[in-house]
């Protein structure tokens, strides 16, 4: 808060009087009349020294009564306006510092609501905007950190290349080497901006009635050479024109990337199932594996960005599908949830409205 200056303090002094002998004045006129109307009725005579010594009675007592409800009020102000004022302001410019973790401590006295009010909701706001704060720093450090990786490895097998005398065999695989590393970070851009567009809600489903189970089964075909690749057996329980309207490529994105995980945390020799049902108004889709499966504590975590349950497969992604794959779910209003056990597998069920 500024300091008073002497100019402020006499400017602020000579309203006051000015104040205080107005309301004297007007207050002993009307006393006046009032006395000479009392004194007329009541056949009193009043001689002109009565008047004036009553005027200034008057008068003095107002001015003495004004002036001790103004300091009274003055007090108040100080106690009441002032001191609430000061710590509102203190907080907004801490937080306009950059310092969240500020919060006003509500009054106890009566009057004080409203301060409690504007309290709670600045209160709210830098819990709110701390959050956010963390979010944005956690999501850099994430990127950044998922970035390292490979180009680490991009670096390493680039020094590799350089050698002389590299035998064919050696210079394709550090060529791949390095197209894979591009490959997942180009991926987890991919991922990222798809993130940030479904989070801003720049994507605007473009909804259209198609056979689900039809979707389901093409998605399944791509990673054909995966499921052969590592001998999984694949199951499909898919009810027949089972039809659904909605945006069919945030749809598949759901689906590739179930399926994704689906592929690449179970062993060789285990089993996939796919299954589809339907009531009228609902599909219900299962993805379920006899993979590694998950604790519940990692479970509470997988649909969280950059989450990697399991550090030994975290070359493989970079914790971004499952995310995408809720905000899709929630987008559409659906459901999705995951019952698992270690060692056992995983199922994956999705629960979207037909219509
Ligand atoms: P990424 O697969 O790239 O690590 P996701 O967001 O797709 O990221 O998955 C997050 C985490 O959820 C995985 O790291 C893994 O721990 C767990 N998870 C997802 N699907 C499965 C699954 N089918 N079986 C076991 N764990 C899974």
């Amino acid at each position: 808060m500024k300091k008073p200056t002497l100019k402020n303090v006499l400017g602020s002094v000579s309203s006051f009087l000015l104040f205080f002998l107005t309301v004297g004045f007007i207050v002993s006129c009307c006393m006046m009349l009032f006395v000479r109307v009392l004194a007329d009725t009541m056949g009193l005579t009043l001689t002109p020294d009565n008047i004036a010594a009553a005027a200034k009675v008057t008068f003095w007592n107002v001015v003495l009564i004004t002036f001790l409800f103004k300091f009274a009020d003055h007090i108040r102000r100080r106690i009441m306006v002032d001191r609430p004022t000061k710590i509102i302001t203190e907080a907004i410019k801490r937080m306009m510092a950059g310092d969240f973790s500020v919060r006003i401590k509500p009054m106890q006295s009566a009057g004080t609501e409203g301060f409690n009010e504007i309290a709670e909701g600045i209160n709210q706001m830098a819990q709110e905007l701390g959050s956010v704060e963390t979010l944005r720093t956690d999501f850099i450090a994430n990127v950044s950190h998922e970035m390292k990786t490979p180009l680490a490895v991009m670096q390493n097998y680039g020094t590799l290349l350089q050698s002389p005398d590299l035998s064919e065999e050696k210079r394709i695989e550090y060529a791949k080497g390095v197209t894979d590393g591009s490959r997942r970070m180009a991926d987890m851009m991919t991922n990222i901006l798809k993130l940030n567009r479904l989070e801003n809600q720049q994507i605007y489903p473009q909804v259209t009635e198609f056979d689900l189970g039809e979707q389901l089964c093409e998605c399944l075909l791509q990673f054909e050479s995966v499921w052969e690749h590592k001998q999984i057996e694949i199951h499909t329980e898919i009810a027949q024109d089972v039809t659904v309207e909605a945006d069919a490529e945030l749809l598949s994105l759901v689906w590739n990337n179930l399926f994704s995980n689906a592929f690449k945390f179970t062993p060789s020799g285990g089993t996939v199932t796919v299954s589809l049902t339907a009531t009228a108004h609902h599909a219900i889709i299962k993805v379920t594996d006899t993979g590694c499966g998950m604790t519940s504590e990692v479970g509470a975590h997988i649909f969280e960005k950059f989450y990697q349950g399991d550090p030994s497969r975290a070359v493989q992604g970079n914790g971004l599908g499952l995310a995408l794959v809720k905000r899709v779910i929630d987008i559409m209003q659906g459901e999705i949830g995951v019952e698992s056990a270690v060692g056992k597998g995983s199922t994956f069920t999705v629960k979207i409205r037909r219509s």
